[in-house]
């Protein structure tokens, strides 16, 4: 395959475009990617995305232009990216999961011209763009009725890399909306290619390099997860789950031989419900769990279970390009999300701002090449995030005299009772710890007599059995007298985001009616 120089035109050094085809180079043709039972070689997915990009040129995709990616995973996900960088548009992942009045306004607020899926989502993009006039085009990986076929696109004669800055945006995401409604976090090219080869640096380990992904590729942890094995020296060999199911999880990695995986901490706990130890597991070596708390009850018992694998932390957010820290190799510390990645400086802070020392309590703080250029259309917020130049995370830990990274809380969802700061994964991670507790989500309800009152919402393990009172006095031996819920509800699920985040605005809701 001839690809075309690039030469003609300027592109700036972390042009992802330009990553996507020194990684080819690089690697060269071979089968690298098995999905739905078909192998894929890396050279027809490189080509498809030299094609796919000049398709999108002849839509009318021009420098700039965000086109949002909300798709079940396949390769068509990443060939996507790297055919938008390629074209010099703007990524904007929308999870599969999120609801049509969420995707509305991802498409409304990023004035998207293109939306890319899969057949099962069409229906709800239908949904989600009714009335909006900006959408040009919906594309599809499969034909219909509607819909302009990915094959079709895919037809045009490869262009030359479209010239990019790196300061210019490489991806629109927004955030969770777990506080809020969900604002678009703008990463330039230079962003996403310094996190990808940090989040790479960090992880990498000679000779491990076949792993399984299962996590949505159309989220920030997905992207991470592509940059980060564009990075990878040696051919690699990835398994994609079209979503996560923990049999074909457990199946893929004793028949593929698959050595790693980048999971959340949701599906850590589903994995553990089920016989581990009836699987040929014996290849792997590192499951790397991030994007939300992972209960340290859980990561125990994991390394119980699996005591030749070693359950590494990733921590970041949106904004930061979704990684501020992770754990070192091989040196992992239980309840730890690492060490900063090379490149990150840390500060932990107090209310004023103040830098704390080691040990102490505080508001996480950094600044690397990673830190978004600020919120889209919202440059109040921007200020206020990254006032003096550092983010300010909203999340609240401490450093040890080692160095590694401990996450209390959220800032925001601090309970304060009876002027005592409690923070609820204190009080979750010790519901948890009762062997009938599947999962535990405290908010805090507003009291008269003590400002806030703690509220838990549990969901019991198959089969088990606990009241209500019960678990509250459980609470109330291991975690103390002021933290304990006075009120707890069992519910059938507790509520989680599409990353496997307790969903606290949905408990808080939840408690108003
Ligand atoms: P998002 O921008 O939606 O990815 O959410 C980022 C937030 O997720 C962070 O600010 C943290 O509150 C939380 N988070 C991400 N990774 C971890 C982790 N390893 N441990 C605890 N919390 C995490």
């Amino acid at each position: 395959m001839t690809v075309p120089s690039t030469s003609r035109r300027p592109v700036g050094e972390h042009h992802l475009g330009r990553l996507a085809e020194a990684s080819f180079e690089r690697r060269g043709d071979y089968p690298s990617l098995l999905f739905d039972g078909r192998w894929h070689r890396s050279g027809e997915l490189f080509e498809r995305s030299l094609r796919l990009a000049a398709g999108f040129t002849d839509l009318g995709v021009r420098p700039g232009d965000r086109v949002v990616v909300t798709m079940a995973n396949c390769p068509e996900v990443g060939i996507a990216y790297q055919a938008l960088w390629r074209a010099g548009a703007v990524v904007t992942p929308a999870t599969f999961l999120l609801p049509a009045a969420e995707l509305r306004h991802v498409i409304a607020d990023s004035e998207a011209g293109v939306v890319i899926s899969t057949p099962e989502f069409i229906p709800k993009v239908r949904e989600a763009i009714a009335g909006l006039g900006t959408v040009r085009h919906v594309i599809c990986t499969e034909d219909g009725d509607d819909v302009l076929a990915l094959a079709a696109v895919e037809q045009a004669e490869p262009e030359p890399i479209v010239a990019r800055a790196d300061d210019d945006l490489a991806a629109l995401l927004y955030t969770g909306g777990t506080t809020g409604r969900a604002k678009g976090v703008m990463l330039s090219h230079a962003n996403l290619h310094f996190t990808g080869r940090a989040s790479h640096q960090s992880a990498y380990v000679p000779g491990v390099n076949r792993g399984l992904t299962s996590l949505p590729l159309s989220h920030a942890y997905g992207l991470l997860v592509t940059l980060a094995g564009l990075n990878h020296p040696e051919q690699t060999v990835g398994v994609l789950l079209r979503w996560f199911d923990t049999d074909a999880f457990l199946a893929m990695i004793a028949e593929h031989r698959l050595q790693q995986s980048a999971v959340v901490p949701t599906m850590l706990q589903l994995l553990l419900s089920k016989p581990l130890e009836e699987h040929d597991l014996s290849s792997l070596r590192y499951l790397t769990s991030g994007g939300a708390p992972l209960p340290p009850e859980v990561q125990a018992e994991l390394s119980r279970r699996l005591p030749a694998v070693s359950i590494r932390q990733g921590y970041g957010m949106t904004e930061t390009a979704a990684l501020i820290s992770a754990s070192p190799v091989n040196h992992a510390k239980p309840g730890s999300v690492g060490r900063p990645v090379p490149g990150t400086d840390l500060e932990i802070r107090a209310e004023d701002g103040r830098p704390l020392p080691a040990g102490e309590i505080g508001e996480i703080c950094c600044r690397s090449p990673g830190v978004m250029r600020g919120y889209w259309r919202a440059p109040e917020t921007t200020a206020e995030a990254l006032a003096g130049g550092w983010m300010h995370t909203g999340d609240v830990g401490y450093v040890d005299d080692e160095g590694y990274l401990f996450i209390v809380d959220r800032k925001k969802d601090l309970i304060i009772r009876g002027g005592f700061n409690v923070y609820p994964r204190d009080v979750e991670d010790a519901l948890v710890r009762h062997p009938a507790v599947q999962m535990a989500g405290v908010v805090g309800r507003s009291s008269d007599r003590h400002g806030e009152e703690v509220v838990a919402f549990v969901s019991l393990a198959p089969q088990a059995n606990a009241t209500a009172e019960e678990l509250i006095q459980w609470a109330r031996e291991h975690i103390g007298g002021y933290k304990y819920p006075r009120e707890l509800h069992l519910v059938d699920a507790v509520p989680l985001t599409p990353v496997g985040k307790i969903d606290r605005k949905a408990l808080r809701s939840r408690l108003a009616s």
